[in-house]
């Protein structure tokens, strides 16, 4: 069975899935994916419920992209629902949109000091500009201090903490900067050109995108059992296996834990189905300033099905990752001392030049769904650079 693939791909996420139709269709390569989960997708995967209504098991997941090159690549295996995200924030029972913008502005103080507020956010970054709350808290005029002290005591101190166990000042400034401060009336979360759900589902575009004569899937295997890194060589099924390995899993756990575990937070989901056609306003309402979860999805929303009496919600409650079966790591902690110990796994890994670390576990990185398939989508060009290089 060894000789019969030229590739491994060890995780059938979306780093997995583009990475094998890659190899295998420009590179006509066979590969072999071995997946530990019973089904496709990664944390995209999506079924339908006992009531038929489609629901996302890991989280909502809603595509966007500025870029052209992944937004074509993708759109090869699905058309698209269009669809744009909002969120509002529930502080002390008023509903006000995030990412906080001006619209927010006017539900948080009384239209005289919101607009006096508004002319001068504008007066000092522009109109339709988007900055940090950061850089809003360096601020000192009185009233934008008052702002910036409003956005982070309501949209973001206790929502942070409930979702990494520290204040934001503890936590990477990457992560609180993926949600903006916007000085415009967009009350979309996402910006960015191309957004949408796929039509028919994460989980069909994962079948189309695996389509392929070149793949081979093999589901519920840990290929920690069956896949070793012995110096600078692999063994697979305990055999020497010369050709490209793709590693998309945990690195920590590729090496038994063995310099200790990196830190990552799980989630655990409640999914509730409501006898009522909707449960909320938008897709998702974060809990910002109470409650022990940080938000609620309303799928419906996000998937356009029209389905009477019944609607599906699923509330996330963080914590601690700590290792214990059935946990995920969803969220890697960056900071230094976690990316210190990561880089000794990853010096392991450097000596077995066709051994490629690909996905937001394998490479520790906070990335969106688009970044995974940019990532894929490079790894596939330098593959190339080097067979090219080869002759
Ligand atoms: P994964 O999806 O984690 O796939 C890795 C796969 O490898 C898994 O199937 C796993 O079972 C398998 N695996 C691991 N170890 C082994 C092993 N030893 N043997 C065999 N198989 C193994 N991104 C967006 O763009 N938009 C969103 O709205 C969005 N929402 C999100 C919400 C939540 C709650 C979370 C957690 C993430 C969200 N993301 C979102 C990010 C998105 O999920 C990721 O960018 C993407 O799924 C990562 O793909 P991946 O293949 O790197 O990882
Ligand atoms: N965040 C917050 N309040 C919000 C939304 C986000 O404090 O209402 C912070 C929080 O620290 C979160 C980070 O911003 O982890 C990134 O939010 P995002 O919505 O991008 O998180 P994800 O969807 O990836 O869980």
């Amino acid at each position: 069975m060894n000789n019969t693939y030229d590739c491994l791909v060890i995780g059938c996420g979306l780093a997995g899935a583009v990475i094998s139709r890659e190899l295998a269709e420009t590179q006509g390569k066979k590969v072999l994916i071995i997946e530990k989960r019973s089904h496709i997708g990664g944390n995209t995967y999506d079924f339908l419920n006992e009531d038929g209504i489609l629901v996302h098991k890991y989280g909502p997941h809603i595509f966007h992209s500025g870029s052209k090159r992944v937004f074509d690549y993708i759109s090869r295996f699905t058309q698209w629902r269009d669809y744009s995200h909002e969120v509002l924030a529930d502080i002390h029972g008023t509903l006000m949109p995030v990412p906080f913008n001006l619209n927010s502005l006017y539900m948080a103080f009384d239209s005289e000091k919101a607009s006096r507020l508004e002319k001068k956010l504008v007066a000092t970054y522009g109109t339709d500009k988007r900055l940090t709350i950061s850089q809003l808290r360096d601020q000192t005029d009185s009233e934008l201090v008052e702002l910036a002290d409003f956005v982070y005591n309501n949209v973001f101190l206790h929502y942070t903490e409930k979702q990494w166990g520290v204040t934001p000042d503890h936590i990477d400034p990457s992560v609180i900067a993926r949600v903006p401060i916007l000085i415009s009336r967009d009350n979309r979360y996402f910006q960015d050109k191309y957004q949408g759900i796929p039509s028919n589902g994460y989980t069909s575009l994962f079948e189309k995108l695996l389509k392929h004569p070149n793949i081979d899937l093999q589901l519920d295997t840990d290929a920690n059992m069956v896949l070793k890194m012995i110096g600078n060589d692999i063994l697979f099924n305990e055999k020497p296996f010369k050709g490209t390995v793709v590693y998309t899993g945990a690195l920590d756990e590729f090496f038994d834990c063995r310099f200790g575990r990196l830190p990552y937070r799980t989630l655990d989901f409640l999914f509730e189905t409501h006898d009522m056609t909707w449960y909320q306003s938008k897709g998702t309402i974060n809990y910002t300033v109470d409650k022990p979860f940080t938000r609620i999805t309303e799928f419906k929303h996000l998937t356009g099905q029209n389905i009477q009496g019944k609607t599906t919600t699923m509330k996330e409650y963080p914590r601690e990752y700590t290792g214990n079966e059935g946990e995920i790591p969803y969220y890697a902690i960056l900071n230094d001392e976690n990316f210190e110990l990561y880089r000794k796994y990853k010096k392991l890994t450097e000596g077995c030049s066709d051994f490629h670390l690909l996905g937001r576990l394998a490479e520790y990185k906070y990335y969106n769904m688009d970044a995974i398939i940019e990532c894929a989508l490079k790894l596939a060009d330098h593959m190339i650079g080097v067979e090219k290089g080869k002759d």
